[in-house]
């Protein structure tokens, strides 16, 4: 929760600068990209090379750079299988063969979703496939941070020296070629945005050399877009109704969990009674009841708990297996224990044919204890 209100804030302050900097996804592309442009070069020779016939170097260089892909994906997709075993044994057990089969599988789907994702599929993911940037156009306003063009001062755009009468864009398409969602920012707002601001980087760098001065592609505000001017730092507005009700919301939940995860306790005790059969009349006359006691130690440490019943003044209680009364329970570090516990009290104690009880077990060391209510049955009366 605190996650998804925090995606909410950011959104409604700088616009999709979770899908620009921090989603998997553009992660995987640029990554994959940087890799394509290392092999084949810029986004011409790549076109070059795309129209050309399929000679040896295409095909060399097509192998090595999907070779390295798929090495990628594998490295970083793939290896998600690792978080849920223990990763060195899974490595050698993968080399050498002796791994499970639904270790290959998970590796393998999770490869070929890493390669075909960010490799193959790219802007198609967010463009088709991505609920997000439907979700957030509800969390933008307008004082959010936007990436646009201000178009007042590009256009009339056009290329050459003499700009009389032409705007400040020179038509070079750097903006267009950079973009990794393959729009034109100037052709407005669009769904496809991402806010990587990569245009930006690429306009500011033509209007250095054009002598212009930057932010023809800058941030913006729809406010301010509507008055057709850029920017100024002064005027980003981050305390709005809508981001103060988000960090409101982010704190409350954080207090509620942290103070859930403050008391939550250290141990827990489930009980369950045996039905089959309810009970059982011993040779000297008296009842005895089955349990499965379950004590679940919540702490990195090893406990020893002492098992007690509330309800019978002189109950009997045994441990299947063990030979001691009141006998001592040990629980490792994190785990559940199981434990069959037989219970035997004179007739006499009985208040009817059920008669409620109270297990109890006791840390030894710093003595917190749990307790489950629960009861005993006998014959009816
Ligand atoms: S238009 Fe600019 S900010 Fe938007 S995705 Fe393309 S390069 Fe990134
Ligand atoms: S990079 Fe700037 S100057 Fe070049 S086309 Fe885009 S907006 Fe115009």
């Amino acid at each position: 929760m605190i996650a998804a209100l925090a995606l909410f804030l950011f959104t409604a302050a700088a616009g999709r600068v979770w899908c620009g900097y921090a989603c998997p996804q553009t992660v995987w592309v640029d990554l994959f990209l940087i890799i394509e442009r290392f092999i084949e070069g810029d986004r011409n020779a790549r076109i070059r090379l795309e129209d050309s016939a399929w000679t040896l170097p295409k095909i060399a260089k097509r192998l090595v750079k999907h070779g390295i892909w798929l090495a990628i994906a594998a490295l970083t997709g793939g290896a998600w299988a690792f978080y849920f075993a223990d990763a060195p044994t899974l490595l050698v057990d993968l080399f050498t063969l002796q791994a499970e089969e639904i270790a290959y599988i998970s590796v393998g789907v999770l490869t070929a979703t890493t390669y075909a994702l960010g490799g193959l599929a790219r802007e198609q993911v967010c463009t088709y496939m991505c609920p997000w940037p439907r979700i957030q156009s509800a969390m933008i306003d307008e004082d959010s941070l936007i990436i646009s063009y201000q178009e007042r001062r590009g256009e009339p755009r056009g290329r050459g020296g003499r700009r009389d009468g032409l705007g400040d864009c020179v038509n070079c398409n750097q903006c267009v070629v950079v973009c990794p969602m393959g729009i034109d920012i100037r052709d407005g707002m669009q769904l496809e945005c991402i806010s990587c601001a990569l245009c930006v980087d690429a306009c500011n760098s033509v209007m250095d050399k054009v002598g212009k001065p930057r932010g023809l592609i800058g941030y913006n505000t729809l406010a301010n877009l509507d008055k057709g001017k850029e920017l100024q730092r002064s005027q980003i507005r981050l305390l709005r109704p809508r981001t103060i009700l988000y960090g409101v919301l982010i704190a409350v939940v954080g207090a509620i969990m942290l103070a859930a995860l403050l008391t939550r306790p250290v141990l827990e005790l489930n009980v369950q009674r045996d039905r089959n059969p309810l009970f059982v009349t011993l040779s000297n006359g008296d009842i005895r009841n089955g349990y499965t006691v379950k004590i679940l130690n919540k702490i990195h440490q090893t406990r020893h708990f002492r098992l007690t019943l509330d309800g019978f003044p002189d109950a009997v209680i045994k441990v299947i297996g063990r030979d001691d009364h009141a006998p001592l329970f040990t629980v490792p570090p994190d785990q559940l224990a199981s434990f069959r516990v037989l219970v035997s009290t004179a007739k006499a104690n009985l208040t009817g044919d059920t008669t409620d009880i109270r297990l109890l077990i006791l840390d030894q060391e710093n003595g917190v204890s749990a307790e489950n209510r629960t009861v005993f049955r006998g014959p009816k009366r």
